[in-house]
């Protein structure tokens, strides 16, 4: 197996060799990113990069990298670099779409797609809870959220509370035509239902 020593021995004009390498373990920040910039040109650079984040002991610029950068992948997240050298989260997962951003960028289709399929699998779950009660007009609108019709349950439960809300619709109408002839509602009411609707009401 070719070590990092193997490759820092066998290939020429390294830039932490050919300048001065004091660079890579200054304190200054703008000398360290100078540091950073210079190793973007090395073509060792990948094998540079996950030798420190191998070897937590590390210190200075390595492949690009500072300690800082370094830490947060600890964790063994997969990384890469992006097209200014950053050290980011590799593409393809929930955490990187939501990265996309912290980066101010669109996200990209990998990160969308793994955010999309986190997405389904919730509202799937959501669905098992709906139907768990029996079927609602929330699983109703879940259904359709993930692109299927929905079950007798949840068309059932959607279908109760549409003709509810006609037949409160028609109710209240009624009552506004009664108040507007000045008849009065309540001797002709029952728990508040215009008696014109009670037995459908009822019937519901
Ligand atoms: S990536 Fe940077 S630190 Fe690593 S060998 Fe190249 S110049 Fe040196
Ligand atoms: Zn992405
Ligand atoms: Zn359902």
């Amino acid at each position: 197996m070719t070590t990092l020593a193997d490759l820092t021995a066998s290939t020429p004009g390294l830039p932490c060799r050919t300048t001065d390498p004091e660079l890579w373990f200054s304190k200054s920040s703008s000398e360290r990113a100078l540091a950073q910039a210079l190793c973007r040109e090395c073509p060792i650079q990948l094998e540079c990069a996950q030798y420190a984040l191998d070897n937590r002991d590390v210190k200075g610029v390595w492949g690009g990298t500072t300690a800082a950068d370094r830490r947060s992948f600890w964790d063994g997240r997969p990384w890469r670099f992006d097209e200014r050298g950053r050290l980011r989260l590799e593409c393809g997962s929930v955490s990187a779409y939501h990265a996309h951003f912290t980066y101010r960028e669109q996200p990209c289709g990998a990160c969308a797609a793994a955010f999309e399929e986190q997405l389904l699998a919730e509202r799937r779950r959501r669905l098992g809870v709906e139907h768990a009660k029996g079927g609602s007009t929330t699983g109703y609108h879940l259904h359709r959220r993930v692109g299927e019709p929905a079950c007798p349950l949840c068309l059932g439960a959607m279908r109760a509370a549409s003709a509810a809300a006609r037949r409160r619709k028609a109710g209240r109408g009624l009552q506004r035509a009664r108040a507007a002839s000045g008849a009065p509602a309540s001797a002709e009411t029952v728990n508040g239902a215009p008696a014109a609707v009670q037995p459908l009401a009822l019937a519901g």
